[in-house]
């Protein structure tokens, strides 16, 4: 691992900053972003900060024929107080290398790259968006570029960060979702790339995901690729399921991406003393539960909506309506508590938040 500093090229021109009430999901980037290569001579090396630009990369590039690459998504939040605050940063590092590892990319130095996270942050500082529900998107990745049709892990790669502002995820209030649960597609199986954040893995869920779609649901929701019957979780989310008090979530089985959010939940449900437990839950106990008038709550979790309530769940052709559609106590007062941490209105218990230091430019 190099320890070569970070070196700074600024844009020279500003692009124009959106509207921060008509901000839609990861299409307006900053104007800046981090890059580092990698070669199998030198390591990972030439940590820089450059304009946002297009990339230069030969068609033959691993990543275009094999898909060795991955990636994290956390988000940067403005305080009222007029700070920056990141949401356990540490954690989606640390994650990236677990994927790495799974995907045979060379581990990346975490602290160096929380470091250059931030310093890309305090560089853009003002394109972190004010208004009340959005946030900073942020996207690290690495794709595999060495240019050769060899099927082997790449010797060469770039890591890359790019951010853009993003819009409140529950403009219109907290409305549950429907999901339906697939049953024909599998997103994963144990042993494969389930739990890592691979591209790969989104691929081959979106036949799923326009089916579902087609049938008025927005999201699926995937069971176990052997049996089809124990429940992993949706789109981009983990799923919690609150029955007769007790809340319950698939444990990491392998296949399941393990959700940042998920496991803040997990501490804050425990904080709380409410019984909860992860374990393997099978379709059917969900579906007894609901016949029994025991299913509460159920919930997704992940950084884009932090909770998402889900009103439906379709499965086996019945239709099970949760809590009348409507968000449920726990699901509400997990959203308060999470958000208010994220956004520095409450104490962080956890430690949970990083501040981001803010460049004062002048002339302004
Ligand atoms: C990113 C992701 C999640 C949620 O993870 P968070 O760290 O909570 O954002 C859940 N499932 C999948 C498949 C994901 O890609």
């Amino acid at each position: 691992m190099s320890n070569e500093k970070l070196t700074i090229t600024r844009a020279t021109t500003h692009k124009p900053k959106p509207d921060s009430e008509h901000l839609e999901f990861g299409k307006v980037f900053t104007d800046h972003m981090f890059v580092m290569d990698y070669t199998t001579v030198r390591g990972w090396h030439d940590a820089q900060i450059i304009p946002y630009q297009p990339l230069s990369i030969d068609p033959s590039a691993m990543i275009f024929h094999y898909g060795q690459t991955v990636f994290e998504g956390l988000k940067a939040y403005y305080t009222e107080e007029g700070k920056i605050l990141l949401f356990r940063p540490d954690k989606n590092m640390q994650r990236l290398n677990q994927s790495n590892d799974r995907l045979c990319i060379p581990e990346i130095d975490e602290a160096l790259a929380l470091d250059a996270l931030k310093e890309l942050i305090k560089i853009d500082y003002e394109w972190v968006p004010k208004a009340e529900g959005t946030s900073l998107y942020i996207r690290p990745f690495i794709i595999a570029t060495q240019p050769s049709l060899g099927v082997h892990p790449s010797e060469s790669y770039k890591f890359i960060i790019i951010m853009s502002p993003v819009g409140s995820y529950y403009k219109e209030g907290i409305k549950p979702i429907k999901i339906a649960v697939e049953s024909k597609y599998v997103r994963a199986v144990a042993g494969g790339t389930g739990q890592a954040k691979t591209a790969g893995n989104y691929a081959s869920s979106l036949k799923a995901q326009e089916v579902a779609d087609a049938e008025g649901y927005s999201q699926v929701l995937w069971l176990d690729g052997v049996e089809r019957k124990y429940i992993e979780e949706v789109g981009s989310m983990n799923i919690f399921f609150k029955i007769n008090g007790e809340v319950i979530t698939p444990a990491l089985n392998g296949s399941i991406l393990p959700g940042i959010t998920r496991d803040s939940i997990l501490h804050v449900l425990k904080h709380w003393n409410v019984p909860v437990v992860e374990r393997k839950i099978s379709m059917e106990e969900v579906f007894q539960a609901y016949e029994d008038g025991l299913l509460e709550e159920v919930f997704g979790t992940g950084t884009a909506a932090v909770i998402s309530p889900v009103g439906e769940l379709y499965w086996d052709d019945k239709h099970l309506n949760i809590n009348n559609g409507e968000i449920g106590d726990l699901s509400l007062k997990l959203y308060h508590t999470l958000t208010s941490i994220q956004l520095g209105k409450e104490e962080d218990p956890f430690g949970w938040t990083v501040e981001v230091e803010q460049e004062v430019t002048k002339n302004k």
